[in-house]
């Protein structure tokens, strides 16, 4: 697909570079936050799996002020290398790996996070089962990592994907937050399960103790034995979220009405992409079977 088409095809892509977004998910973000106030009161906050960094940039330009003496606390982590952003502590990593738990927990240093935000997905397989299942573990880490650095009360957000398995994962949410609401941007498309989970009031157990070793969720079960009932099934509620007179991300838009259409670059191309090496490899013929 040509750039033009994309950005035919998606207003938010083309926004993005617009508006110097790293990447259209900004907006999703920018869209939950206009129903629940994420940034109020915000000094220090985590944004797990961060690559390109639309998110950190959301999180730099609504909570960093010119000339702060205090500055507020942003660490942002990844597996990618991402290019530095003004403000942003960077940590690459695997947020799965109890280390680079460690290495975000002793940025904190006795102090405590208002607000985790993950919007972490795996590379989609196209195998839903195993695409969820992926998710959730990314989402475990995450609830790992936000039960170490999360004060009481503070906020947790993150990439869930809404698939049939899911009344498990708000139960288990309801034991670490009083409010858990499921969130739609109108930038997320609707063709896609993905999601994002909205969990406010943080109030672990009185005798939970955080440990990275120990899984908080159990996603061991399957579609036989998932049927919660009772006061075990827990229904949240399901919000839309971003202006109705904002763009649908599944409308295609046209591009400019007196054929005035010029394609933008990329706001932050990836500073070292997984691509990299096939891409050279391809140049030069390296891919070819008879070698
Ligand atoms: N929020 C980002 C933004 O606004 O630019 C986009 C995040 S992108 C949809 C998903 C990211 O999850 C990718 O950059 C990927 O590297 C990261 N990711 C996937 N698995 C991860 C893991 N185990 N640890 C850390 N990051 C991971």
């Amino acid at each position: 697909m040509g750039k033009s088409s994309k950005d035919k095809r998606d207003r938010y892509y083309r926004l993005a570079k617009e508006q110097g977004w790293r990447a259209r998910s900004a907006f999703k973000l920018l869209q939950i936050d206009e129903e629940f106030n994420l940034f109020e009161n915000v000094k220090h906050c985590v944004d797990l799996c961060a690559a390109p960094g639309s998110w950190s940039q959301v999180l730099s330009r609504k909570l960093i002020k010119e000339g702060q003496e205090d500055p507020p606390k942003i660490v942002a982590v990844d597996l990618q290398a991402m290019a530095p952003l003004k403000g942003i502590i960077q940590i690459q990593g695997d947020i799965t790996k109890q280390s680079t738990a460690e290495q975000i927990i002793s940025h904190f240093d006795g102090q405590y996070a208002d607000l985790v935000i993950c919007d972490g997905a795996p590379d989609v397989t196209g195998l839903h089962d195993m695409d969820e299942y992926i998710q959730a573990q990314l989402l475990l880490a995450a609830l790992n990592i936000t039960t170490h650095v999360l004060r009481p009360g503070g906020t947790f957000v993150a990439k869930i994907f809404r698939g049939k398995d899911i009344t498990l994962l708000y139960a288990q949410l309801k034991v670490f937050f009083t409010h858990v609401t499921c969130c739609k941007p109108r930038s997320s498309r609707n063709s896609s399960i993905e999601s994002f989970i909205v969990c406010q009031d943080y109030q672990p157990p009185k005798d939970y103790v955080p440990n990275m070793s120990n899984p908080l969720l159990d996603f061991s079960y399957n579609s036989t034995n998932n049927n919660l009932e009772g006061s075990n099934r827990v229904i949240v509620p399901f919000l839309a979220a971003g202006d109705l007179s904002s763009f649908d991300s599944d409308q295609t838009y046209p591009l400019d009405d007196n054929n005035n259409y010029k394609p933008l670059e990329p706001v932050q191309s990836p500073i070292s992409p997984p691509y990299k090496t096939a891409i050279k490899k391809k140049r030069t013929n390296e891919l070819n079977k008879n070698n």
